[in-house]
């Protein structure tokens, strides 16, 4: 194992530099322009190492259907499929996106090329998520170069749209049979925790309709803000019952220390309210939406069944409210079997390359992961580089430190190596 550990600590700079090129192709969404630009990037490099590529675009009309609030978003969807077979007995799907999120005009260094300061490497992406195939490009050129026969057959996927949602590339591929494999590694993580579960998502939207008239009459029209209170009082009702209940699950090592929560739990939220035109109008419509994070122990059927019949009890008590809602799963849950010997042995590399235990954790968010996991019934663990409380992953100043791109290169290598 030493002269692969000694070969990839010397090969730092080449996936900085990698990583450079990678964070110059600007692959922010809203809109996800530049996706072409990027897969043909890795496509080549993939070519050069012997895999059998494949680019594969998202058809418009699909992307389209399945994300109806994204088709203002112009440009192809565009992903890779990257495999090779080694004659292995067992093949390894590899995964990340490379859309990164927008960079604010507050960054202290230039979003879009890597700066080396202190340490640390900063970028839009190094940490969520083009540090992983930057390492990643490194860790097969050394098994190349070292003639290392790789444990697995690799299938490698890398996609787009993950920042976006919810039907992603990464979705688009399990849906097309690309992902088969034995072990699942998504990249699309941090190197704090393991994550082997994630909750489910469910977008919920009520609308509650008025009358407008002149405010100085107002007892002539319907208030549809004022009539929104008894429909929120339920949903926080609901919350009160919701949030009561506790997954299995560990929770994150960051909220463990923040907060002492132990495990996972569901959430329910208001995150959004429109009404009103004017102090002197009385508004027509409220429109409130939300979320509900569900855990793996649950699921959508009875979630929405629960909302339903929140809803139901604003009928039955407020007969005179008008009011329409919705409530859709976005993402499932996720959920690896936390003895599978997969998740032990991503457990035990992760462990040798960072020098510490690295915990089982589930996400309190959800993940495109858990669709792909959903259609392939794969064994998952996510393992990154960033560190939730230092890299700032969608935030300004986005950074990983040099020290940890090192050691997941060695984790990536030692886990393919075998
Ligand atoms: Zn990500």
């Amino acid at each position: 194992m030493h002269p692969l550990f000694d070969y990839l600590g010397s090969r730092t700079d080449a996936t900085i530099k990698t990583l450079d090129e990678l964070v110059r192709i600007q692959t922010h969404v809203p809109p996800g322009d530049n996706y072409e630009k990027a897969m043909d990037y890795a496509a080549s490099r993939f070519e050069h190492l012997g895999f059998d590529v494949e680019k594969i675009f998202m058809p418009r009309e699909l992307f389209e259907k399945k994300n109806p609030r994204l088709t203002h978003l112009k440009g192809d969807r565009v992903n890779v499929s990257a495999t090779r077979d080694v004659g292995a007995k067992k093949t390894l799907l590899i995964n990340t996106h490379l859309d990164v999120v927008p960079a604010s005009a507050n960054w202290s260094t230039p979003p879009f090329e890597c700066t080396v300061k202190d340490g640390r490497i900063f970028g839009r992406g190094v940490a969520d998520s083009k540090g992983g195939p930057a390492a990643l490009f490194t860790v097969l050129s050394a098994l190349e170069e070292l003639d290392i026969q790789p444990e697995y057959n690799l299938n490698i996927a890398l996609t787009t749209d993950e920042e976006m949602g919810p039907y992603s590339g990464l979705c688009y591929l399990a849906d097309l049979g690309k992902l088969k494999a034995d072990h699942f590694l998504s990249m699309d993580g941090d190197s704090d925790d393991i994550t082997i579960a994630s909750n489910g998502n469910i977008d919920w939207q009520v609308d509650v309709y008025g009358r407008s008239y002149h405010s100085g009459s107002s007892f002539m029209g319907v208030n549809a803000i004022e009539n929104s209170i008894p429909v929120m009082n339920e949903l926080m009702a609901l919350k009160a019952k919701v949030e009561k209940r506790r997954s299995k699950v560990p929770a994150s090592m960051a909220i463990t220390e923040k907060t002492g929560l132990k495990t996972l739990m569901p959430v329910l939220n208001i995150t959004v309210m429109n009404a009103g035109v004017k102090q002197n109008i009385v508004p027509d419509r409220c429109t409130m939406k939300g979320d509900r994070r569900f855990i793996p122990e649950e699921n959508f059927d009875d979630a929405r069944l629960e909302f339903d019949s929140a809803m139901k009890n604003i009928k039955n008590k407020y007969p005179y409210i008008n009011f329409n809602y919705s409530c859709d799963e976005i993402y499932a849950p996720m959920l690896t079997n936390m003895d599978h010997p997969w998740v032990k042995e991503v457990q035990k590399v992760a462990g040798e390359v960072s020098g510490r235990e690295v915990r089982l954790a589930g996400a309190q968010g959800s993940l495109d992961v858990a669709y792909a996991v959903k259609v392939t019934g794969l064994p998952a663990c996510c393992f990154g580089i960033g560190r939730r409380m230092e890299s700032n992953a969608h935030g300004d100043n986005e950074n990983i430190r040099i020290e940890d791109l090192e050691m997941y290169t060695k984790f990536l290598g030692k886990l393919i190596a075998g």
